[in-house]
């Protein structure tokens, strides 16, 4: 899950930033309107959360432009304005969801979580022979025993299992997961995908992981491609 923070205030922004990367999404910062509109036009996010004063121009401006496009991505207002016009002026432009500054950490990641949920009808578990992960309490067993996973783990082996039999390049697990940032070190999908198959599948007589030569790696009960992995991954 990929999500464009547009926060000018370095405080809050480093706050949000944080706290979302510790339950796993990947944010990418935009400190202004202009950097916003560049980079909802160059990528596809999951969600934008939007402040509505930004040194450029009003986050309003920045809502309105995004909703001209055919898709457009949720979008959270986060603003020190709480008046009823300005909620309401939000909403009619297009919002998904209105919070008010100062709000809890915890409050946020419920409405992150529900419109991200929102955006697509996704089953609350996701099943693949004995491994078992919840989407929603973010656990994940395996022959009903608890496997602990760090945020990346758990990203990734989400991830995989969505898009179970499809071959995933390294490069679309780290533009999934990580930020653009991270372009290039695509090694690091290794790293991780050696942590996940200690955890996941080296206790188990069935391996789930699966090494695909040239491209990358599968999820699957058995190691080849599936008949419906022509079609593009799923979030
Ligand atoms: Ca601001």
């Amino acid at each position: 899950m990929r999500i464009l923070l547009v926060e000018d205030e370095k405080r809050i922004a480093d706050f949000v930033q944080r706290g979302l990367e510790s339950a796993g999404y990947s944010i990418d910062l935009a400190e202004d309107g202009q950097s916003a509109l560049d980079r909802i036009h160059a990528a596809d996010y999951d969600l934008v959360i939007l402040d509505l004063m930004l040194p450029d121009m009003d986050g309003l401006d920045v809502l309105a432009k995004t909703r001209n496009r055919k898709v457009s991505p949720p979008v959270l207002i986060l603003s020190a304005r709480g008046g009823v016009d300005d909620r309401v002026r939000g909403l009619e432009l297009g919002a998904d969801d209105y919070l008010v500054k100062p709000f809890a950490f915890v409050e946020l990641l419920a409405r992150v979580r529900a419109l991200l949920r929102r955006g697509q009808p996704t089953p609350e578990r996701l099943v693949i022979g004995d491994l078992v992960l919840d989407c929603i309490r973010r656990k994940v067993s395996r022959a009903s025993e608890p496997i602990d996973l760090a945020p990346k783990e758990f990203s990734i082996l989400e991830y995989m299992m969505r898009n179970r039999g499809r071959p995933l390049s390294r490069t679309m697990i780290v533009e999934h997961v990580w930020d653009m940032e991270y372009d290039g070190l695509t090694n690091i999908v290794d790293v991780y995908i050696r942590h996940l198959r200690s955890k996941i599948d080296e206790k188990f007589p069935t391996r789930l992981i699966h090494t695909v030569r040239g491209i990358g790696y599968m999820l699957d009960t058995h190691d080849k491609p599936s008949a419906n992995s022509g079609k593009p991954p799923q979030e």
